[in-house]
């Protein structure tokens, strides 16, 4: 990383004021940035404690960061600088405005089949684009789906992927025991693979299945009452999940065919991000396509 010129030396401070906290993750807390040379431009100064990655991970790091720079789309969160300075390594990104996708569909209770065609379109668009870039997402929640903009506003209904950089170089365990509480998105494959790289795009596309049951539910299909990880991974292994009555009743079975075809435990047997634009639920809502525009 020391010799990525790409990288600027110096603290992020002699180029941001740095204002109150979006966020926090696993590794990194994320604040509200102003350009000092023009205090109109805001951005999302993502700040990660070195300590938190292995030596291995801050190689890693350097070969990430020039696919992240590949992996432009107006469904994934731009990056505009890194800056490696006293233990700590900060991106600087596109602020979005909007907050997580998670707080939205909470306050909605969940969304109408024509909300979540919308938000989920833009989601596929984004992974299947990382996708193509052979990038691996492999931490896809709803914490990591952002709105660009407050709801009501002109771009309040975009989406952006963020968060998806550091995640190809967490190790299965590493995603496991630092997932904050949320195990409930990862994959049957990971949990069966014992090897770190024994696994490959699928697993989103099972994660992007969970979002979708989410969006349309309003709760996660994977649930244990005691809050048993255990339990959970059990479950998911199995692929027991459910369309509960009376919340999926009014559900399409256009759109619970799209939610089987992802949380499908085979990932020989998967839907693809093809697949779902494909899907009848999808190809026949003559809005669905350039969603992101
Ligand atoms: P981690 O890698 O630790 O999970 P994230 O990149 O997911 O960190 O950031 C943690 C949280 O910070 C996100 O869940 C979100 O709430 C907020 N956040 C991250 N990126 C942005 C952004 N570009 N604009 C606004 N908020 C953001
Ligand atoms: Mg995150």
């Amino acid at each position: 990383l020391a010799g990525d010129e790409s990288v600027l030396k110096k603290d992020v401070k002699s180029m941001y004021k740095l204002g109150r906290k979006l966020g926090k993750g696993a590794y990194a807390v994320v604040h509200r940035g102003t350009l000092l040379s023009d205090k109109s431009i805001t951005r999302a100064v993502k700040i990660i404690d070195e300590r938190a990655l292995g030596h291995e991970d801050i190689e890693a790091l350097h070969v990430e960061l020039q696919t992240m720079r590949k992996v432009q789309h107006p469904n994934i969160v731009d990056l505009y600088e890194c800056f490696l300075h006293a233990d700590k390594f900060v991106m600087v990104l596109e602020l979005c405005k909007g907050g997580e996708l998670f707080d939205r569909v909470v306050e909605k209770e969940h969304y109408s089949e024509r909300e979540a065609r919308f938000c989920f379109s833009q989601c596929v668009e984004a992974i299947g684009h990382c996708h193509e870039h052979g990038v691996v997402h492999r931490d896809l929640k709803p914490e990591n789906l952002l709105y660009a903009d407050a709801e009501g506003t002109p771009n309040g209904d975009v989406i952006k992927l963020a968060d998806f950089g550091l995640a190809s170089l967490i190790t299965p365990d590493h995603l496991l025991t630092t997932s904050c509480g949320t195990p409930g998105y990862v994959a049957p494959e990971i949990l069966t693979s014992d090897s770190t790289h024994g696994y490959g795009k699928e697993c989103d596309l099972w994660s992007l299945g969970v979002i979708l049951y989410i969006l349309l539910a309003g709760y996660p299909p994977f649930y244990d009452e005691d809050g048993s990880t255990a339990a959970i991974f059990k479950q998911i292994k199995a692929g027991a999940y459910e369309f509960q009555a009376p919340y999926w009743d009014p559900v399409s079975q256009q759109a619970r065919a799209v939610v089987s075809g992802l949380m499908t435990v085979d990932v020989k047997e998967r839907m693809t991000a093809e697949g779902v634009f494909a899907s009848p639920w999808i190809s026949s809502d003559e809005h669905a396509s350039s969603v992101h525009l």
